[in-house]
């Protein structure tokens, strides 16, 4: 599956948030929205009017990059949370939030979701027994994600494992840190996504 591969913190930069692309470096002041808070390039600086079509466009970018979810795919998920019952905007964000790779780095299993993707796709994880290697495999009620026995001393999910407890994780999902699992105890809830973007705006972007 196409990903992409470009400079990670120069979308952090574009949006003007933290998207957390980079695991622990985020958290230092390494991290280049701390030290250049301002977008990239050669007009990085210059102050354009925010026209409505681009305040729209920004808060999709936002999802998309912080899901690491590339045009296509997004558009994908938009249609199926749209043909979904509810509302749009929160189906899109359930959906989102479901997908193994985020379920992976919520749960302290890795340091990003980059990274959760990685090893998701180098077969480190089960998902109620059974090997998953699709980073977009969306979790349901009920699921049992597990660390495979023998990946259980890699150092990405060790580390990872070791920062979790400040991280917290999310009132949806249960870990058990001593055996290397995790599970879904039901569905995101609205106020259980905590993500910085106007959801609505993306529908707005959608509809037009
Ligand atoms: Fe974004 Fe992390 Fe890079 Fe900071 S260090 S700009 S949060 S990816």
């Amino acid at each position: 599956m196409a990903k992409y591969t470009g400079p990670v913190c120069r979308l952090c930069r574009r949006e003007g948030i933290k998207l957390f692309l980079k695991g622990s470096r985020c958290m230092t002041e390494k991290c280049a929205v701390e030290r250049r808070a301002f977008p990239p390039g050669q007009h990085g600086q210059a102050r354009p009017r925010a026209s409505e079509y681009s305040t729209q466009l920004r808060e999709k970018q936002k999802l998309k990059r912080m899901y690491g979810v590339l045009e296509r795919q997004f558009r994908g998920v938009f249609a199926k949370a749209e043909r979904q019952e509810g509302i749009t905007g929160e189906n899109l964000l359930r959906m989102l939030e479901r997908r193994l790779d985020n379920v992976v780095y919520r749960l302290g299993f890795a340091a990003s979701r980059n990274e959760a993707r990685q090893l998701i796709n180098h077969g480190h994880f089960r998902v109620n027994d059974r090997k998953v290697d699709k980073p977009s495999f969306l979790v349901r009620e009920g699921d049992v994600i597990a660390v495979k026995l023998r990946s259980r001393t890699i150092v990405p999910i060790t580390a990872a494992l070791e920062g979790v407890d400040g991280r917290g994780v999310p009132g949806w999902l249960d870990l058990d840190k001593a055996n290397y699992t995790g599970s879904v105890r039901g569905l995101p809830a609205k106020d259980e996504i905590q993500v910085p973007v106007n959801e609505q705006l993306v529908v707005d972007l959608y509809s037009r």
